[in-house]
């Protein structure tokens, strides 16, 4: 072996991590490459513990029921022990709390009136999961300057979170950081595992260590065993390094989650699969296992093609053929939808640079109520949706 190819000495390793970790090179309680397999251009900004925001901003009163009936309702749902279809609505992002806070007291109002027919649980989304590079959600990036204020981003994403569920809304929103739910799961009544991460293992033991109900989707490019071997491994206990309450570094055992659903969202290579074969097959795949066939169509994504107003011909179909099971004596596997919708139709882009181009100034020039991340269905077509597949189940009862 030549001395180039040889390999660092454990003693250099080690001078080099303990020169990084020296108190030294802190600075405005920044700390520089503290990690060992950091660079040294890499910084640790601490933030505060879970248990700090979960004592500021607490789960009770209102909120507290809000959250507890909607896991229950979530769960009987895709149990199939009530007949409602779940239907998880609203914005792709949060991006403007006024305008969230907004879409809610429309929502509750309609869940008052349509709640009979609908479960109807509010999208609100922080963490955004990118293809390549884009702004991250509320949580990473709350003021869209690209100055990733996360410790804001994490007290405002619980105040959102608990606003919309004192109005009496559940919320389902996807869990992108393994270690970001430690803040706010416990204000969620349904939880998604995107189509980017479903086949990750952290994730998946992610998911086996919720206490509420998780929907996990299919690939990006269409495969529905990503979404079924991330449920199987879901339903197990699983051993990770995570954070406990108190931000300690800890060894994570979860018990496990049987409340899955599968969720089709179409894919790249395969295209849409909200058909009722893509259904059966999918709820045959969980069968087969020993899984609840519970499944779930987003309307959006790549079963829309990304269009927006293509999400109501789906829904429609997807409800309607539902309908048809069940007055048919047939239970159909195929649990409810989700769609994307906001109080504007369409969507708006964001700056590629947020730190030159984001702030004040981006917020005071953006559209008031329209989606910055995919496009939207606006209020009206939504509301309008929503009272028609609610009356076609009334119909049927
Ligand atoms: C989303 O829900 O906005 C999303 C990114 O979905 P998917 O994981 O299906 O792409
Ligand atoms: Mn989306």
């Amino acid at each position: 072996m030549t001395t180039a190819t040889m390999p660092t000495t454990p003693v250099s390793v080690a001078a080099r991590t303990a020169e990084d970790a020296a108190p030294s090179a802190a600075s405005e309680g920044v700390l520089r490459a503290r990690a060992a397999h950091h660079d040294e251009g890499t910084e640790h900004h601490p933030v505060p513990a879970p248990r700090v925001l979960l004592n500021d901003l607490p789960l009770d009163g209102p909120a507290r029921e809000t959250v507890t009936r909607g896991r229950a309702e979530v769960r009987a749902a895709l149990r199939g022990e009530d007949p409602r279809p779940l239907v998880v609505v609203g914005p792709c992002s949060l991006h403007d709390p006024e305008a969230a806070l907004e879409y809610a007291d429309r929502l509750a109002a309609v869940r008052r009136r349509l709640g009979d027919a609908l479960c109807l649980v509010m999208r609100a989304y922080l963490e955004k999961p990118r293809t390549t590079i884009g702004w991250r959600g509320l949580l990473y990036d709350p003021h869209l300057d690209g100055s990733l204020d996360m410790e804001a981003g994490l007290r405002l994403a619980r105040e959102v979170l608990l606003a919309i569920n004192a109005r009496g809304v559940p919320v389902a929103s996807e869990v992108l950081d393994p270690a970001t739910p430690a803040y706010y799961a416990d204000l969620l009544a349904f939880a998604s595992i995107g189509a980017r991460t479903a086949e990750s293992q952290p994730h998946r033991a992610l998911a086996s260590g919720l206490s509420l109900p998780v929907g996990i989707k299919n690939g990006t490019q269409g495969a529905v065993q990503t979404a079924v071997d991330a449920l199987i491994a879901a339903r197990e206990p699983h051993s990770y390094l995570g954070m406990d309450a108190d931000g300690r570094c800890s060894m994570v055992r979860t018990r496990g989650n049987r409340d899955g659903a599968l969720i089709l969202r179409g894919g790249r290579a395969t295209g849409p699969n909200y058909d009722a074969a893509s259904v059966a097959d999918a709820a045959a795949r969980l069968r087969e296992v020993g899984l609840n066939p519970a499944v779930l169509v987003d309307c959006s994504h790549a079963n829309s093609g990304y269009e927006p107003a293509r999400q109501v011909e789906i829904c429609r179909e997807v409800l309607l053929r539902q309908r048809k099971a069940s007055g048919d004596g047939a239970s159909s596997p195929l649990r409810g939808v989700l769609l994307e919708s906001h109080l504007y139709p369409g969507k708006q882009g964001l700056p590629t640079d947020l730190s030159k181009d984001g702030g004040e100034a981006l917020r005071v020039s953006l559209r008031y109520g329209v989606s910055v991340t995919d496009a939207c269905l606006g209020w009206d077509d939504t509301e309008a949706l929503l009272e028609e597949v609610a009356a076609a189940r009334y119909c049927a009862s």
